[in-house]
């Protein structure tokens, strides 16, 4: 079959056997800004720091917990910064679902992905702990191959440690993997683990930081992925509005 799609079309891509995705959390499937400021303003505030508008902390978010309090209250000590991460934690561990919801069209793709049987993972510099309770909530109904945050013994993206981990235990190569994210971290760990980097224009970062830092495909709406997938894995219902 013939499908007129031109040059957006993958054209090795239609080679692969089978394609996973591993989706970065934060900006691109879920939109958790709003209680990630809060939980920032909580933790710095009482140091003087702050407070911040969501907007503010928008660009603070996507190299860890550790970097976003740095980000946030640039000339602490580095015991204040230990007690600010223990306060972020205390208040984000009972209020990171206050506002956080799974961006709009991820339902659907999602449904789409796992019809096709799309191994899925979702791969985040968010703390393990966090990654794993927000996507236990909000992605239940969707079967994930893996989930992994970040841990002490593990780099934090871009380093391509983690999304090398998710391809292994998807059983796939890196070419067959796409890596779909919102921050030029997730572009960079896609190149740095020879996997093919999807940039999300609906997230924390813009579209032409995402460009700067070399992405070459950009989606604007969830159901876009679906047709950078290859041809046995779309669906007709996913193309783009
Ligand atoms: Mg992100």
């Amino acid at each position: 079959m013939i499908e007129p799609r031109g040059k957006t079309q993958p054209v090795a891509a239609d080679c692969v056997p089978a394609h996973g995705v591993i989706l970065d959390l934060d900006g691109t499937l879920a939109d958790t800004l709003e209680d990630l400021a809060a939980a920032v303003n909580f933790a710095v505030g009482s140091a003087g720091f702050g407070p911040f508008e969501a907007s503010q902390v928008r660009p603070m978010v996507g190299d860890g917990l550790a970097v976003l309090i740095a980000r946030a209250a640039p000339s602490a000590s580095d015991e204040d910064r230990a007690e600010m991460t223990r306060r972020f934690r205390a208040y984000y561990g009972n209020h990171f679902l206050d506002r956080t919801r799974l961006y709009p069209g991820w339902p659907d793709a999602l449904d789409a992905l796992t019809q096709r049987r799309v191994p899925l993972a979702v791969l985040s510099n968010k703390p393990d702990d966090f990654t794993r309770a927000i996507v236990d909530r909000l992605m239940s109904r969707w079967s994930l191959a893996a989930v992994l945050g970040q841990r002490p013994d593990l780099p934090l993206k871009p380093d391509p440690a983690g999304a090398l981990e998710l391809c292994s235990r998807l059983g796939l190569r890196p070419s067959e993997v796409l890596l779909v994210g919102d921050s030029p971290n997730d572009i960079e760990t896609a190149k740095r683990a020879g996997m093919r980097g999807v940039g999300v224009t609906w997230g924390f970062r813009s579209e032409k930081e995402l460009r700067d830092a070399g992405a070459e495909t950009l989606i604007h709406a969830p159901g876009e992925l679906l047709l950078r997938l290859p041809k046995r894995h779309r669906v007709e219902t996913a193309a783009p509005q």
